[in-house]
């Protein structure tokens, strides 16, 4: 079986090491050896095209080195300038630049393997000059594709090479190719996309000559010692995809090849179909790898929602893979790895798989990326936690994310911090989020700051109303106030009617909802509201089986592509749900760019009525009044949940303020239009680095 050849572990004595012994197990790949399991997977994060991106990047990736992985691998570098736009790797100046991030991540450790990402988007590159088998535009494509000539192939592939060879001067270990997600080596394999009737097209060892030719050009230039990995679509989502047979076929020839490790990718970006999402079980996708690795004998990679190192130990345990690749875990984390290693998980900050600061800024206007739970991600050179030559005294008065936050990275400086909050329990709307089907990894967050508040020696006040006499009686140097939000209560006649319930009575279950309801407001959390009264059963983001029954995914017979083809069932309780919205636009609009998708459709499915340009009239026995784009209508309800926004509480600010009390605003407390935990926990974190 493959990855079998393993030495001793250096760090046996390490209580990681017990606990993880597949983690950390070194796999000897010959020539080379990496030194545990776990590798940081491919993510672009915007830093390729920034200013000082080479200083940025090669700071990024030397702290995950320094944070424990046995490999990094970069985010995708283009071969030419018609696989993508930005950062490109074809001339010796380039390798040049390169040298930055590879001269780090050896520094930092020496034995951590870097392995650059050779990206060529196909189809999807953002310029009219993008290249594809056939001139098939992609859904999400900008362009239809050039259809490549013979010797526009031939170019591609003496491109490919030269990168490879370009990323061995640049010092790098390794190269990835990926051959997946909608790119232009998957655009050569399926069907739909390659039209061609010559060689490169037609029957399945037409479709599968352009990846093994990379492959075997790219093995040609580096020579034996070094590292080729290929990311292989083993499940790719499509109506019409790859059937089980010929990603088997195409895993022996790329082995054949030359690579030296497999990995496996799930789903073309265009396919409708979560699997990154928060809402994906963890490892949901692991048992795929497995089934492939049966048929292999390079060692193989999986990924997807493995977010902590129970995990990945299970998947290495089950014998689904060889390695485990983790890529967001890294950005919300670089110590995740050494945390494991030294038995202190609980100090983990662990991915939530919410995408709001990462695949979110790449895919929404490529903004750079970082990270909700940690936005030092890619911030390594300009934001830092620095400790304080003398400690002051801080009172942080909320414990929602930016409170938390604020007392975290305060106490990590060396400050004495105290941190208060009138609720028995600390995280705020964080507690909220988590009674979500499909959020529970908000749990994760909360035991993280729990930890660290006990760590970090934060003096913890809870069911304490905090008083702006007694904190200025007090004496301390500073008082951050992160008091949070109230919910905005719509001035309507009727608002104060017993069918009248605030988001946050819906949410813990305080007040009875009845079979048909109005949800007025349809931002993130009227969205959240409606997944929690529509929802029935076992939540699909903790069982497989029930989230491949809601996303029409077929584990155990993998027909073409994955998928079933019928419409998928999703689990629906009996209450009829109408979300509404003042604004003429689609509802939806304002969530996340690659998750909100699957919310609207999931709703959808449920039966869930959404309608735009609404005017709210009145509430009555007989339900809600309204206007519908001028329409008089009555929603025959008898429930209104209140989801209409927040408004920010600032009542202690002013009355410090008052007392001439040295006091700052963040969070919802500071401004609550379009706050997310994101905004709050990053803008509380840079204000503390300042103090
Ligand atoms: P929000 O996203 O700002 O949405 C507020 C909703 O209330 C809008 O639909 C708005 O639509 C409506 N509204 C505003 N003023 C109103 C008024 N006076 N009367 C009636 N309706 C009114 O706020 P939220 O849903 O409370 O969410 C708070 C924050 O948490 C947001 O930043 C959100 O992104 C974040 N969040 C995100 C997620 C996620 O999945 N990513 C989940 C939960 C929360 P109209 O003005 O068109 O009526
Ligand atoms: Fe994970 Fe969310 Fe951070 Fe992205 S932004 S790395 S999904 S926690």
């Amino acid at each position: 079986m493959s990855g079998s050849t393993a030495a001793t572990a250096p760090t046996a004595s390490l209580p990681g090491v017990q606990r993880y012994p597949h983690v950390f197990r070194p796999l000897d790949l010959g020539f080379t050896r990496l030194k545990n399991r776990i590798l940081m997977g491919s993510m672009h994060t915007g830093l390729e095209e920034a200013e000082h991106g080479f200083e940025r990047m090669a700071a990024y990736y030397a702290e995950r080195a320094r944070g424990g992985v046995g490999m990094v691998i970069t985010g995708g570098i283009y071969p030419n300038t018609e696989a993508g736009r930005g950062s490109k790797l074809s001339t010796p100046a380039e390798a040049a630049d390169h040298r930055k991030i590879t001269s780090a991540v050896h520094d930092a450790d020496p034995d951590v393997k870097i392995v650059m990402q050779i990206l060529h988007t196909g189809p999807l590159a953002r310029t009219p000059d993008c290249v594809a088998p056939s001139p098939v535009k992609s859904r999400i494509g900008s362009h239809t594709p050039n259809e490549l000539t013979e010797e526009g192939i031939q170019k591609q592939l003496d491109d490919f090479a030269n990168c490879a060879a370009m990323a061995k001067l640049a010092g790098y270990d390794g190269v990835e190719v990926i051959g997946s997600a909608g790119y232009l080596l998957s655009t050569f394999l399926v069907q739909k996309t390659n039209l061609r009737t010559d060689r490169w097209g037609g029957p399945w060892e037409n479709r599968m000559r352009f990846p093994v030719e990379v492959i075997r050009r790219v093995r040609e230039a580096v020579g034996p010692d070094f590292i080729v990995i290929f990311r292989i679509s083993a499940m790719d989502m499509l109506d019409g995809g790859l059937a089980w047979d010929e990603i088997v076929s195409l895993g022996k020839a790329v082995e054949a090849a030359g690579v030296n490790i497999v990995s496996t990718h799930f789903c073309w970006h265009e396919a409708p179909v979560p699997t990154i999402a928060t809402m994906v079980p963890r490892a949901a996708f692991a048992s795929v790898t497995g089934r492939l690795r049966k048929h292999l004998t390079v060692p193989m990679i999986t990924s997807n929602r493995i977010n902590m190192p129970q995990v990945a130990e299970d998947v290495l345990a089950r014998g689904d893979a060889d390695l485990v690749s983790m890529a967001r875990p890294m950005l919300a984390d670089p110590d995740l790895v050494n945390k494991a290693l030294a038995g202190r998980e609980d100090e983990i900050n662990t991915c939530i798989g919410c995408n709001q600061a990462c695949l979110d800024h790449t895919f929404g206007g490529n903004k750079q990326v970082s990270c909700l739970v940690n936005p030092r991600a890619c911030n390594e050179t300009v934001l830092n936690y620095l400790p304080v030559q003398r400690g002051k005294r801080i009172a942080v008065v909320g414990a929602g994310p930016a409170g938390l936050a604020a007392a975290t990275v305060a106490a990590q400086r060396g400050h004495q911090v105290t941190l208060i909050d009138s609720a028995v329990e600390i995280g705020g709307q964080f507690n909220l989020a988590k009674r979500i089907p499909g959020k529970e990894e908000f749990y994760e967050t909360l035991r993280y700051f729990r930890t660290m508040v006990d760590k970090l020696g934060v003096t913890l006040r809870l069911a304490t109303r905090a008083d702006a006499a007694a904190l200025k009686a007090e004496g301390f140097d500073e008082v951050v106030v992160a008091t949070g939000i109230q919910p905005r209560t719509p001035d309507i006649p009727g608002i104060d009617h017993a069918k009248v319930v605030p988001y946050i009575d819906a949410i813990l279950g305080r007040k009875p909802i009845g079979r048909r309801v109005a949800i007025m407001g349809a931002g993130g959390i009227g969205f959240d509201v409606a997944e929690l009264i529509t929802h029935a059963g076992t939540s699909g983001a903790v069982d497989i089986d029930v989230f491949a029954k809601e996303w029409g995914i077929d584990f155990k017979n993998h027909p073409r592509g994955g998928v079933t083809g019928v419409v998928p069932q999703v689990a629906k309780n009996e209450r009829q749900v109408t979300l509404m919205q003042r604004k003429a636009d689609a509802l939806g609009k304002t969530l996340g760019r690659t998750t909100g998708w699957t919310h609207r459709m999931v709703l959808q499915r449920r039966g869930v009525a959404m309608v735009a340009g609404v005017d709210y009239l009145k509430i009555d026995d007989a339900g809600l009044h309204t206007t519908v784009n001028g329409e008089p209508r009555l929603f025959e309800v008898d429930t209104v949940i209140v989801c209409a926004g927040q408004t920010p509480l600032r009542s202690l600010f002013d009355e410090l303020q008052a007392l001439g009390v040295k006091a700052s605003l963040v969070g919802g407390a500071f401004e609550a239009a379009e706050l997310d935990a994101k905004r709050a926990i990053d803008q509380a974190s840079r204000l503390m680095a300042e103090l």
